[in-house]
């Protein structure tokens, strides 16, 4: 019998494994396909590859008004997705030779639960642990659109494998991965529709992140349909044909793709979770804040576990808690400051309570914004599309929220997450002293218009 047993080698159960052996626990991780997951190998890291190599090519094709010109820019798709792959594999092995050095068994196979305390592996071997922890992920959601089956109608990881870039792509979802598609394929130089059902993008965060993103992507000519539903999908002379219902109006959007992204599913089939007698229902495992299942011995982490999050590194840390409880220490999960960022272009990037929930939550709402219009290396860059937003509470300033839209945002956010994880005020904020010249500044400026004395704004001045 091992000590812990962990199901999936994604972001969540590699770094409960690395976790566990740090603690001196002996571990088997058992992963059916490839170490590192959905993330390493279908999901963050690859969107950024790719991401990277459109981001080249626009700068190069911009590169005239730095004064930079050149001639035949063009973007070899191919050599994008090579370089993909490449840093898929790199990452990978990073990966494989940590979880050797802690001592970790990595098992290849598909784990089954056979009791509360033993699973198969591909039906043959049995593993017992005194601990288990289940970290198997999730899958594309499949809307129940009729001509969802047909060719040339892909989910996010065929999308992600594309050979060649398609003349135009049609987006279903208006979430964090269709918007990071959108922007890809658009500063690719691929004709894009982006539907999203709610009336806005970004659902999931502050209301003006959401408007920020569309007007950028607008911008970026790419054609956003919101308070749309995708009805059904047909094949057309020129590639597929998409109704979409808005408004009592039904209108066509012809591409030669189709991607849907309207959100993932928990893999809880197959698992034999009724054999160990784990509680769980669609929407995923239920667990407690010790990420601990109804069954004491068995835990329950990242996409696989009920709740808000669908992020990579929410899955690490609470793999990280799971190991610390299984060691017998006590480590409570927390979510009250996780950032959240989509690495579009410009980016996305928000952490902590939007205005909208402040509110709901019956604090006395404060809110600062700051333009990037108003920031030195901003305008150095040239990348100047974008704010800053801070959410404070009136009685001592508490800093309840950050969101951005902006160069680099994803980097900054952190100092977000410090804030609000440390409950610190915008006094406490807007006295940290930020090096010049940075997009960090406009944190700062964010947090001095709350009380309408940001530096470099007009607002500060009336
Ligand atoms: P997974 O990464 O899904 O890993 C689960 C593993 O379990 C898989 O390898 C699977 O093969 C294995 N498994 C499943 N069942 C079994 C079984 N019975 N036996 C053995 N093995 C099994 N998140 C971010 O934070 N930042 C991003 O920028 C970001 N970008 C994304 C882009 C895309 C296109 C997608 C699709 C997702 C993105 N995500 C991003 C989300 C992120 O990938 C997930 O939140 C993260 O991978 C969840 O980690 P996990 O460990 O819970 O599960």
């Amino acid at each position: 019998m091992v000590d812990v047993a962990i199901i999936g080698a994604g972001p969540g159960g590699y770094v409960a494994a690395l976790r566990a052996a740090q603690l001196g626990a002996q571990v088997v991780l058992i992963e059916r396909d490839q170490v590192g997951g959905v993330c390493l190998n279908q999901g963050c890291i690859p969107s950024k590859a790719l991401l990277r190599s459109v981001e080249v090519y626009r700068l190069a094709r911009e590169g005239r008004r730095f004064g930079v010109t050149a001639s035949e820019v063009k973007l070899d798709w191919k050599v994008a997705q090579a370089r993909k792959r490449e840093v898929i594999k790199r990452l990978a092995e990073g990966v494989k030779h940590l979880l050797e050095r802690a001592g970790v068994e990595v098992m290849q196979g598909e784990a089954h639960f056979v009791s509360p305390d033993a699973v198969v592996v591909d039906g043959g071997e049995r593993i017992e642990a005194r601990y288990f922890v289940i970290a198997t992920g999730s899958h594309p959601a499949r809307p129940p659109i009729p001509g969802l089956d047909l060719p040339g109608v892909l989910d996010s990881q065929q999308a992600l494998e594309l050979e060649e870039l398609p003349e135009s792509i049609c987006i279903i979802g208006g979430g964090a991965i269709g918007v990071e598609f959108a922007a890809l394929f658009a500063s690719a130089g691929v004709q894009v529709t982006l539907i999203e059902m709610l009336p806005q993008l970004l659902p999931m965060l502050d209301r003006t992140l959401g408007q920020g993103i569309r007007r950028s992507l607008e911008r970026r000519r790419v054609k956003v349909l919101t308070g749309a539903r995708v009805t059904g999908i047909k094949v057309a002379d020129e590639g597929l044909q998409v109704a979409v219902a808005t408004e009592g109006e039904e209108r066509q959007v012809l591409a030669e793709k189709v991607l849907y992204a309207v959100g993932r599913r928990p893999n809880v089939e197959g698992l034999g979770l009724g054999t160990a007698g784990v509680r769980h229902d669609k929407s995923g495992i239920a667990v407690d804040e010790w990420m601990r299942t109804n069954v004491p011995t068995i835990y329950a982490i990242g996409d696989v576990a009920q709740g808000r999050w669908q992020l990579a590194h929410v899955a690490s840390h609470e793999g990280m808690v799971a190991a610390e409880n299984i060691s017998g220490r006590r480590v409570r999960m927390r979510y009250n400051a996780v950032p959240a960022c989509v690495f579009s272009s410009p980016e996305v990037a928000s952490v902590g309570l939007s205005e909208e929930e402040a509110r709901e939550q019956g604090y006395d709402v404060r809110i600062g914004i700051f333009d990037l219009n108003g920031n030195g290396k901003a305008l150095a860059d040239g990348e100047t599309e974008g704010f800053v937003k801070v959410v404070a509470e009136g009685e001592v300033g508490q800093v309840l929220g950050v969101h951005a839209i902006g160069p680099h945002v994803s980097e900054l956010i952190m100092e977000g997450a410090m804030a609000v994880s440390l409950e610190a005020t915008l006094e406490e904020f807007a006295a940290s002293i930020h090096p010049h010249p940075t997009v960090s500044e406009a944190l700062a400026e964010a947090a001095l218009a709350v009380e309408g004395r940001a530096i470099h704004s007009l607002q500060g001045y009336r």
